[in-house]
This record gives C-alpha cells, sequence and structure tokens, in this order.
C-alpha cells in the first residue's frame, strides 16, 4: 500500500490496516441512497446478526471515502477528492461569554 504525503509534506503510512488516523465521509447527497442500501442489505440476510453485520459493512464501504489526519502536523488529506485535498486544523474559537 503506498504512503500518503500531506500538504507539510510528512509521510502517512497507509501500509497499516487499520491506519491509524483514518476517518471516513460520505457526500450528503448520498445519504439517502445509502439509507436505502443499509435497508436493502438488512432485510435480504434475514436475522443473523452476522450476516445483517457484513451486509451493513459492505454497504458503507461501497459508499464512504476515507480521509486521513497527519500523525505530524494533524492536517486532513482526502486523496480520493479531485484534486486530492488538504485541510489545516483549525482551532475552535472562544466561546462567546
Ligand atoms: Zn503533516
Amino acid at each position: 500500500m503506498p504512503n500518503l504525503l500531506c500538504p507539510a509534506g510528512h509521510v502517512i503510512d497507509l501500509s497499516v490496516t487499520p491506519t491509524p488516523g483514518e476517518r471516513v465521509y460520505l457526500p450528503a447527497a448520498e445519504w439517502d441512497d445509502l439509507v436505502r442500501d443499509l435497508a436493502r442489505a438488512a432485510l435480504k440476510t434475514g436475522q443473523d446478526e452476522q450476516l445483517i453485520a457484513e451486509a451493513i459493512s459492505d454497504a458503507l464501504a461501497g459508499r464512504t471515502r476515507s480521509f486521513y489526519e497527519c500523525p505530524v502536523c494533524g492536517r486532513l488529506v482526502f486523496p480520493d477528492e479531485t484534486p486530492p485535498l488538504g485541510c489545516e486544523p483549525v482551532p475552535y474559537p472562544e466561546a462567546d461569554r
């Protein structure tokens, strides 16, 4: 498995499974389709919890994409976007008092 380079030049090692700092996301426009796929997957498998879990996992894996938090600088790297995106970590603003 290749490495991934964050925008600051740090190497994110993708050879470890699960990759530390890996997250998944879903385009919001695909939400309804995903829910439909999950319902269908659960209905097809009957009552076996393990089979339902596997079907749901397969449906999620087919619709979600991964992004990675750089372990050095905390940037978020989205390799599946075109072009690949790298986002700086942004601190939460101070709460108004
Ligand atoms: Zn980095």
